[in-house]
């Protein structure tokens, strides 16, 4: 695609949701005497400097916090020129050393600045296959954008370059194309990928680029992990997962959902009864961590994998006409942690109609864990943050409903282990919040089920799978690992980082193994 082609239509770019957005004037001005500069060669750090910080367009605070529609909108094209046009294609590109999959990024960008949108996503493609998901959670701040020059020569890293913006406009660009990779002549091996977040994704993928038989075992009776029952439609839209999976299924990758691995057949009964070859691991950190405080098995008390769960999976937000799950009656939320997860969890009670949303995080915002960005959303659409405090036990009524939590104010000692500063409790401080629901949302760890029914598979103290870093290849020979079940609770990159490592490795496996075979026929 071409600049020109597109400005003809008075410069307007449709984004995921179909409205179409068009550009300010003053940006459209700005760019054409760039695109002169350019043309020319002309073009200085210290006119790259100038240009504007671009904004990324959303939907106003009050608007979105009563509908589950994306937030942010996505760029428009003058405003992806723009920003492509403050990277100063510095030859160390530093920026590519803080992306965890190495993308290319200063070639993609200098791409979006020439108009070569196709260009762009190929060079982003080669080493990210959901490029439409990445650019939308990936926490580019502390990645690939903390290490940006133009951010650092600001010394403020929201002047750096809006890598992670760019990649999305490329990456929605195509969101029609659905273009399906080549796959190799069938080699006849079976590999069974469990687990369909976004490390099963890429995995299968892969293995199945290279020709093998690929089966995805999902315990959801829906395919995309946590992309689709954690991270609300509201950050990332259901319909981009869904494509992702459909290529899948057109590449000719099976998919099993309703398939515990662990119960409905082993690892072990996988490979040695049903002629698997092979096995990837990519089943995630699902098991909600509680606070072990009295009250938390009152009614009315989630974990946020539940009330997320409720609200993404089984579309809470459509309570009364689609779906009847008790959540959407809350009035009164008190949420506790202060991580992405946590935000996610306010926010979309907030969507499904409570009056009053609290935020409840026993350390300072300094500390949150989670985006800024996300941080920033929900106070702008009215969450209360109640930092430096915690419950100390969950009140209910003599229904066993939840009424109130009972709160200590915490202040803030030396560092932990963590490297943040210890919360230390104050004594009599105890203060109560009347709520009707409680959502606990401080960390997921392993589920111990692959771990009680695999024998032979090594795991750390914490529960996850010990693998070789090199090719994730775990402690029981074919079978490999990835993803939050390796890493703990980390991101999607990570988890697709990983995915590819495994499926490059897996390939090198079911190579000898096939060698193997044919030498012993
Ligand atoms: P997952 O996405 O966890 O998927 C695992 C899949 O395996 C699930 O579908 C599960 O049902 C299935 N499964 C589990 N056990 C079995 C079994 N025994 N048999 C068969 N199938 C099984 N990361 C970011 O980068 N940015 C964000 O903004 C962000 N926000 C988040 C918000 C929330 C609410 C949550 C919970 C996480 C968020 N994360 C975010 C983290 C990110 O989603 C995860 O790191 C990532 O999804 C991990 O990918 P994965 O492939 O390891 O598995």
């Amino acid at each position: 695609m071409n600049i020109s082609v597109l400005s003809k239509a008075a410069d307007t770019v449709s984004n995921c949701w179909g409205f179409l957005t068009v550009t300010d004037k003053e940006n459209q001005e700005l760019l054409q005497q760039l695109l002169q500069k350019q043309k020319t060669g002309k073009l200085t750090p210290t006119d790259r400097y100038k240009i504007p910080p671009q904004d990324m367009p959303e939907q106003d605070p009050i608007t979105r916090s009563g509908n589950v529609n994306e937030v942010a909108t996505g760029y428009t094209e003058t405003q992806a020129r723009l920003e492509s046009m403050r990277c100063l294609q510095c030859k160390k590109a530093p920026c590519i050393n803080g992306c965890p999959v190495r993308i290319r990024i200063r070639d993609f960008i200098s791409a979006i600045a020439d108009g070569h949108y196709k260009k762009a996503l190929d060079i982003i493609k080669e080493n990210s296959l959901l490029p439409a998901v990445c650019g939308r959670v990936c926490p580019q701040e502390v990645q690939c954008q903390q290490t940006c020059t133009v951010g650092l020569k600001f010394k403020d890293s929201t002047k750096a370059v809006s890598i992670g913006r760019l990649e999305r406009f490329v990456a929605d660009l195509d969101q029609n194309a659905g273009s399906v990779p080549a796959v190799a002549a069938e080699t006849g091996m079976k590999v069974a990928v469990i687990g369909s977040g976004p490390g099963g994704i890429v995995t299968a993928a892969d293995l199945r680029r290279a020709g093998h038989d690929v089966t995805i075992f999902e315990a959801f009776h829906k395919t995309g992990g946590v992309m689709v029952y954690g991270i609300p439609e509201f950050r990332l839209p259901k319909a981009i997962v869904q494509k992702e999976i459909d290529i899948l299924t057109k590449m000719g990758v099976k998919i099993t959902c309703n398939f515990i691995v662990g119960r409905t057949r082993t690892i072990e009964q996988l490979l040695k009864k049903d002629g698997f070859d092979a096995a990837y691991i990519g089943v995630g950190a699902g098991l909600p961590r509680f606070m072990g405080i009295e009250g938390e098995s009152l009614i009315g008390v989630f974990s946020a994998n539940e009330y997320l769960t409720r609200a993404n999976l089984m579309k809470a937000y459509d309570f009364g006409s689609g779906a009847d799950t008790p959540i959407a009656l809350s009035r009164k939320v008190a949420v506790m942690g202060g991580g992405n997860v946590a935000m996610d969890s306010a926010r979309t009670a907030l969507r499904l109609g409570a009056e009053k949303v609290y935020l409840v995080y026993r350390r300072t915002e300094k500390e949150m864990p989670a985006r800024i960005e996300e941080v920033h959303h929900a106070k702008e659409e009215g969450i209360e943050f109640h930092i430096l405090q915690s419950p100390k036990r969950i009140i209910g009524n003599e229904n066993s409903h939840v009424i109130a939590i009972e709160c200590l104010k915490y202040r803030l000692g030396e560092p932990d282990d963590s490297g943040r500063r210890r919360p230390i409790p104050i004594e009599g401080s105890e203060f109560r919040i009347d709520v009707d629901t409680c959502i606990i949302a401080i960390g997921n760890i392993a589920n111990p089920l692959i771990r009680q029914t695999t024998p032979g598979l090594e795991f750390n103290k914490w529960g996850n799978i010990v693998v070789d870093e090199e090719t994730m290849a775990t402690s029981v020979p074919g079978v490999y690992a990835g993803g939050d079940i390796v890493s703990g609770a980390a991101t999607v990159i990570l988890a697709m980082g990983q995915g590819r490592i495994a499926a490059a490795a897996i390939n090198q496996y079911l190579e000898k193994e096939k060698k193997n075979r044919n030498q012993r026929m």
